[in-house]
């Protein structure tokens, strides 16, 4: 089975924190525009994405649970 992605709707991040919280390895504030920025991820028209390992799908899992505006999705 191939890896599952992290999926990140950038544009609509409130800078709430939550998914820094759970994952600091894949998450971190930007310290311009405040929001989260999915670490080495690829970007295409705004949304980031990057593959993981089956071993970090469950923190990430977590971090997308705990976004209050839905904009994380492991898949
Ligand atoms: S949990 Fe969601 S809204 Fe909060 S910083 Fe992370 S991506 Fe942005």
């Amino acid at each position: 089975m191939p890896n599952k992605k992290i999926i990140h709707f950038r544009n609509d991040c409130i800078g709430c924190g939550n998914c820094v919280e759970y994952s600091s390895e894949y998450w971190e504030l930007d310290d311009h525009d405040g929001k989260a920025n999915l670490i080495g991820a690829q970007e295409k028209r705004g949304i980031f994405s990057k593959s993981i390992e089956p071993f970090d799908e469950e923190i990430n899992q977590q971090a997308a649970d705990s976004c209050p505006v839905n904009i994380i999705q492991v898949r």
